[in-house]
């Protein structure tokens, strides 16, 4: 059989400024709380007991964190740099949970990184803390609303789904009133029990959102048995690796969202020593022989062995940065 021919991973870049700094910065604001059990969530089905033996084990209350300040801060320092970089908000759980967010929200705006966006499940979105995130400057609130009137309650398994729709209503209407410039985001996890309201959901939604979409349905890492199918016999090279750098929530920088241990050979460095930096890790050749891995077919990152996520990593015209420029006018081309 002959020799596979060598693809360089640099030509994946989509252009020379993502080449040397992430388009996107992923900021882990905590591991662990939530106040949703989405089934499609590994912290979700931990927080309802329905997870493996090993995600109950990773989501023991023993392991929760919160970021703190500082490592924050350094992270939207180098951001801030980077005029082409947006910031994502994230967390493996609820973001609104994290006690500082509205002040983290402000702190990158006045920081002057471009474009900052969050998630929430919006079940804490009301009315004051929808005020101070538009006053903060948020550009981009995504809101998972998994489920509609049927199926709200069976794939998220909160109980608050009048709560929810009353929040997102009243926050599109703030919005107005107040002439903020965050953009609503609607967004649904695209699973089989979500199909008989799929039309229905986007109907509604369509009404108060900027742009409503629907995510691929993910295993998180083989972490949601079933979520992807099986993996398909041609693989493409995760377009994560080119356009994200995700950092855990003690400021370790990982090579994937999906490293939710943090194994020693998924961790690249972390935001607080003092001879590390975010762009210096994203150009080293550790993480250019990963991405290169990727590129020829190999995938020797523990977390990329079995992981069927990169079949909803999309490139071009579905990104997220398409969505933020085209859709959202939040950032150039
Ligand atoms: S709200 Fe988000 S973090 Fe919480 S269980 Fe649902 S998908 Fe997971
Ligand atoms: S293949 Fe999976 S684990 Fe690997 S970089 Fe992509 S999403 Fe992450």
């Amino acid at each position: 059989m002959g020799r596979k021919a060598f693809i360089s991973a640099d030509q994946l870049f989509e252009s020379a400024s993502d080449r040397d700094f992430p388009v996107c910065t992923q900021v882990t604001l905590l591991h662990g709380p939530c106040n949703s059990g989405c089934i499609s969530c590994p912290v979700g089905r931990y927080r309802h007991g329905d997870a493996s033996p090993e995600v109950q084990a990773e989501f023991a209350p023993s392991s929760w964190v919160e970021m703190s300040w500082p490592v924050y801060t350094a992270v939207v320092d180098e951001v801030a740099r980077h005029p082409h970089a947006w910031l994502r908000l994230h967390a493996r759980g609820e973001p609104l949970m994290h006690p500082q967010f509205v002040d983290m929200v402000a702190y990158a705006k006045q920081s002057g990184v471009g474009v900052v966006q969050a998630f929430t499940n919006a079940v804490a979105l009301n009315e004051g803390k929808a005020v101070a995130i538009m006053e903060a400057g948020l550009d981009t609130l995504e809101c998972s609303i998994h489920g509609h009137d049927q199926t709200y309650e069976p794939l998220m398994r909160n109980g608050k789904y009048e709560q929810v729709k009353r929040n997102v209503i009243r926050f599109r209407k703030l919005r107005d009133q107040l002439g903020a410039r965050t953009r609503l985001v609607v967004s649904a996890v695209d699973q089989p029990l979500l199909a008989p309201e799929r039309a229905a959901h986007e109907e509604f939604w369509s009404q108060y959102a900027d742009s409503v979409i629907y995510r691929p349905y993910h295993s998180w890492g083989n972490r949601i048995a079933g979520a992807c199918g099986s993996m398909p016999e041609a693989r493409h090279p995760c377009r994560q690796l080119w356009t994200r750098c995700t950092i855990g929530p003690s400021g370790n920088i990982i090579a994937c969202f999906n490293s939710w241990t943090e194994k020693e050979e998924e961790v690249l460095g972390n935001v607080l020593d003092p001879d590390v930096t975010i762009g210096a890790i994203w150009k080293s050749a550790r993480y250019g022989g990963i991405r290169s891995d990727h590129a020829n077919g190999e995938y020797s990152l523990p977390c990329c062995a079995t992981c069927t996520d990169w079949t909803g990593s999309s490139w071009g015209d579905n990104s997220y940065e398409h969505l933020l420029s085209s859709k959202l006018g939040l950032r150039e081309v």
